[in-house]
């Protein structure tokens, strides 16, 4: 075993590649694909696996907020890149960088277009992005007279595309309401249709939605946790490969007596002696208190070593009484074997959760 010497985030650009293919697959060919890279492409690399799917001829890109966008453009990325959630205090940022803003609501399209006036835009391209469920952002059914009354008043922007975002396509035992926020959505493409000279195109589904709805790929799909490796099932889960592993080694063996107690409020109080290993990553990598007393392990040498006491903001302390290993040796805590999907699960989290608290703190190591 290649021992590691630090805390570092592992990123497998073939196991990338890997689920990218195989989403793909999955699509007819004229359907294009968006990866979904915010938070730092879900606490991996954004700029690397953006510059390796753009190699990949991907469609589109997706972040939540302007700045990830402009990050992008600073490494050179050139594919059109969507930007989810902007803030209109960033629509400068967003039109000298080409950037695509969601419109999500009337107040937001109107400072947009009065954005793109300013810098003297001609058919600056938006998405307009439609609520059918998640009540979370997006336009209305009823809102699409105001949409074209002031779409027709401007030359500054035009439409690129419609898309929604589905609340529940990894839940398979009840598909009525994803069934409904299909046909919501097609019932409002086809009201603006009914008012635009020209017809952008359409998105709904995201990774589970790709996988449980093929009938509504529409024109292109978004997938972000697909490409990370998971498919929030484990059928999905065989055909993927999660690309980031997060590893480090041992700082150092103790020998907890019986009785004595360890790390911060004495959280743990050994019932008998205990041998532990201190691992140098805390909850300011990203291991939240949450996996601390028992919840969260780490693995050592193909065993399962448990988080003793709270977790510290630099360190964890695990339990390798009945585990062979030294100082120097590495810790596992998540790789493509032993999933963040698992990990995240001791504390009802899930793998999206437990990939973007990574923080920046730690070093990614990129593997070609
Ligand atoms: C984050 C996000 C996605 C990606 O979802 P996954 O489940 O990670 O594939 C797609 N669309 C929107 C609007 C999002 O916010």
């Amino acid at each position: 075993m290649d021992n590691v010497q630090e805390t570092i985030l592992e990123i497998d650009l073939k196991a990338l590649k890997h689920n990218f293919k195989h989403l793909k697959s999955r699509l007819h060919n004229n359907t294009k694909f968006l990866a979904v890279v915010k938070a730092f492409a879900y606490g991996s690399d954004a700029a690397e696996v953006a510059k390796y799917l753009e190699q990949l001829n991907i469609d589109y890109f997706a972040v939540a907020y302007t700045y990830e966008g402009v990050a992008l453009r600073d490494a050179g990325i050139t594919t059109p890149i969507l930007v989810l959630h902007p803030q209109p205090v960033s629509f400068d940022d967003i039109i000298k960088r080409c950037l695509e803003p969601s419109i999500y609501s009337q107040r937001v399209l109107d400072l947009f277009i009065a954005s793109a006036e300013i810098h003297k835009q001609h058919n600056y391209p938006v998405h307009l992005k439609f609520n059918t469920g998640l009540n979370r952002l997006g336009f209305g059914q009823k809102d699409i007279p105001k949409i074209a009354e002031a779409l027709s008043k401007t030359e500054a922007i035009k439409v690129t595309s419609l898309f929604s975002h589905l609340a529940e396509s990894e839940v398979l035992d009840d598909t009525d309401f994803t069934k409904s926020q299909i046909e919501s959505f097609t019932k409002i493409y086809k009201d603006v249709y009914a008012t635009l000279s020209y017809k952008p195109f359409l998105h709904i589904c995201n990774t589970s939605g790709i996988i449980n709805y093929p009938e509504a790929h529409f024109d292109m799909v978004r997938s972000g946790i697909g490409l990370n490796g998971y498919g929030n099932d484990p059928e999905v889960n065989k055909h993927l490969k999660p690309i980031a592993a997060l590893k480090t080694n041992i700082s150092q063996i103790h020998h907890i007596k019986k009785g004595k107690s360890l790390g911060y409020n004495r959280a743990f109080i050994a019932q008998e002696d205990t041998r532990t290993a201190t691992l140098p990553l805390g909850h300011a990598d990203g291991i939240k208190r949450q996996y601390g007393n028992k919840k969260g392990f780490v693995t050592i040498n193909n065993q399962k070593a448990f988080i003793l006491g709270n977790v510290c903001m630099d360190m964890i302390m695990v339990d390798v009484t009945n585990i062979k290993c030294k100082e120097g040796d590495q810790a596992i805590i998540f790789d493509d074997k032993h999933t963040a999907e698992d990990l995240a699960g001791q504390v009802n989290s899930i793998s999206y959760e437990l990939l973007t608290a990574v923080s920046q703190r730690v070093k990614r190591v990129i593997r070609r």
